[in-house]
């Protein structure tokens, strides 16, 4: 078995997204079986057809929180998994903001779109769900809307992959990560350009130490850290970690079974297409 993850966007933020500096298409995920979008920001439905991966593939959809950067296409993407909307087909897993909303955002999927997946789950710290036979598990975020979750998805086969989303550092976050084979983090802000709720390469270090992952890859940059080039910033977490870490561009993907690669696999996707779409 093994697991691919496909990094549509990866930019993150009003600036980023507004300009499109880096595209926020979200992350999908590719295993034996499974085919997961985690956090659709706007985007996500051109870019999936873009890159060559059908949209109507989708199996599961998970959504962190209820911002814009990771809401925003869910419910075309919906749309795309049930066929629109003519079958139940599917899994949305997704915050409270998301699917409720709470007293300062959401909900942002409509009562239609919930209705349309066979599965809705509301992720909500310390929950845990199976999709196509694989755990997830909801894990804690300390942000602006006070409902998002990070995910950690548990895989027998290749083992652990998680995602931070949008977070602080806070005492603890690394437990939710240990052991992991691979840690995607948010980080929003350079070194040095704290920002209460959102992850800076400071922030990430600490996380990275404490959870020891086999590798890092970071992602969701806002212009700040677009501007400060990710690589030096991810150079900076691998030195003073020891933790191979890798800045994310768009149309990456990293392929983990025994070993964790890093491609540019974006060309043959787009082939793949051509011969879809003919
Ligand atoms: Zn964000
Ligand atoms: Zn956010």
């Amino acid at each position: 078995m093994k697991l691919e993850i496909v990094f549509l966007g990866t930019g993150g933020g009003r600036f980023a997204t507004v300009t499109q500096k880096r595209k926020t298409g979200g992350i999908r995920i590719l295993a034996e079986g499974l085919n997961l979008h985690l956090d659709p920001g706007p985007g996500s439905i051109v870019y999936s057809l873009a890159e060559g991966l059908d949209p109507r593939k989708i199996n599961a959809l998970l959504v962190s929180h209820s911002h814009l950067d990771h809401y925003d296409d869910a419910e075309v993407l919906i749309e795309a998994m049930t066929y629109g909307v003519t079958k139940k087909r599917g899994l949305l897993a997704a915050s409270k903001s998301v699917l409720v909303g709470n007293e300062v955002c959401g909900p942002s999927i409509s009562k239609y779109h919930q209705s349309a997946p066979k599965y809705l789950v509301k992720a909500e710290l310390g929950s845990s769900f199976q999709v196509e036979g694989l755990n997830v598990l909801a894990t804690e975020a300390h942000h602006t809307d006070p409902d998002t979750v990070g995910f950690r998805i548990e895989s027998e086969g290749v083992g652990d992959v998680a995602y931070t989303s949008d977070t602080e550092y806070f005492e603890g976050i690394g437990n939710y990560y240990r052991g992991v084979r691979l840690l995607i983090l948010c980080v929003m802000r350079p070194s040095g350009r704290p920002w209460k709720g959102h992850m800076t390469t400071d922030d990430a270090v600490k996380i990275v130490s404490e959870s020891c992952p086999e590798a890092a890859v970071i992602t969701h940059f806002g212009t700040k850290m677009i501007l400060g080039k990710p690589m030096n910033e991810a150079k900076i977490i691998e030195r003073k970690t020891g933790v191979r870490t890798i800045a994310a561009f768009d149309g990456m993907s990293i392929v983990v079974n025994d070993k964790i690669e890093a491609l540019d696999v974006r060309r043959k996707r787009r082939e793949g297409l051509e011969r879809f779409l003919s």
